[in-house]
């Protein structure tokens, strides 16, 4: 069979200037890839480089011809197994851009087969579960502000960007803002272990629901010191990458934080959710700032999941691509009655 392909840079400014504990981001660089067959079908998917992994718009953009000359060597788009395992021994890293080309493929797969990819799964889009809405870091009136707006907006589950002197005046002020609202913190790596025992100690007077990542991955054995100290569960987001990570978090942390754009294809991610499940631990998908030709393809994996973060396109000014509805968080499977991920252009 022969497939066409393509891909393009796309700009995307964020609604609000975006800060976590190590950094600002005001305008996300994505890579959007489109894979097509001889029958006029379209695949489309999104690669989100994350620096912290080593990733840029460039970076995407110079490994990309290769990756699609190792599709083209498959040649039927339908192996997706062998497809996302040659691309792997093709770039090892850069999983974003692996990841970009595996969405758009189960795009074109699940558009020649006619069927939404929740279904080609054999996922049932009722089970889904809610997105939260993240709350960057900022002044602590601004935060008190970005968290009415959410309640307003109709989000009820938060995530709270931590990891600053007032740790505990913002978490105060989110809680106060949303008396209702489920609140998860991420600390971003931002704790020493000690530290993260003493904050997540305060946290817990607040009623919330699990804390991220309170300390650096490369300090394996500190996050089992804070998660054994720990009255609130543990989420490992930047300790989990790949699969071959899923073993070393289990007697670390209580849920494993997945996110396409680490661990390189939407195959790699279905089996890190089985095994993280085997290993005990609970399933979170998070995102980058990411349009809707990833996030699309993300949200048909919530009906598998106990926590979603996908909120990506949701913190966009605007998304040039629409994909599942989030209305109020609900990631709304049950409605994609399109084939493929449900992305369109807007
Ligand atoms: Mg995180």
């Amino acid at each position: 069979m022969s497939l066409g392909a393509e891909f393009e840079r796309v700009s995307l400014p964020l609604e609000d200037a975006f800060t976590i504990s190590r950094a600002t981001q005001e305008v996300a660089e994505n890579v959007v890839v489109r894979v097509s067959d001889d029958e006029g079908n379209v695949g489309v998917g999104g690669a989100a480089p994350s620096a912290h992994y080593g990733e840029t718009a460039d970076t995407v953009e110079a490994v990309l011809p290769d990756l699609l000359d190792a599709v083209e060597e498959v040649g039927d788009p339908h192996q997706l197994e062998r497809i996302e395992r040659r691309m792997r021994e093709t770039v090892e890293r850069n999983a974003a851009a692996r990841c970009a080309v595996s969405i758009a493929l189960h795009d074109l797969v699940c558009k020649r087969l006619d069927v939404p990819l929740y279904r080609y799964w054999g996922l049932d889009p009722t089970e889904s579960v809610e997105t939260s809405y993240t709350v960057g870091i900022d002044t602590t009136e601004t935060m008190r502000e970005k968290t009415e707006r959410a309640v307003e907006a109709g989000y009820s589950t938060l995530k709270v960007k931590v990891g600053t002197d007032r740790d505990e005046e913002i978490i105060r002020t989110v809680r106060d803002a949303a008396p209702d609202a489920t609140i998860r913190v991420d600390a971003n790596q931002a704790w020493t272990p000690r530290e993260a025992v003493r904050k997540i100690a305060v946290l817990d007077d607040y009623d919330i629901e699990f804390v991220e990542q309170p300390i650096p991955a490369e300090d394996p054995e500190g996050l089992k010191f804070v998660r054994d100290r720990s009255a609130l569960p543990i989420a490992a987001d930047e300790s989990c990458i790949t699969l071959d990570d899923i073993p070393r978090i289990a007697d670390r942390a209580d849920i494993a934080n997945l996110k396409l754009m680490k661990c390189g294809g939407l195959r790699e991610a279905t089996r890190m959710v089985h095994a993280a499940r085997a290993h005990g631990l609970e399933v979170m998908l998070g995102c980058m700032i990411e349009s809707n030709a990833s996030i699309a393809a993300a949200a048909h994996l919530a009906p598998l999941l106990d926590y979603a973060d996908l909120d990506g396109s949701l913190l966009l000014a605007e998304d040039p691509y629409a994909g599942v509805p989030m209305p109020n968080g609900e990631i709304d499977l049950a409605s994609v009655d399109r084939p493929g991920t449900g992305v369109r252009e807007e």
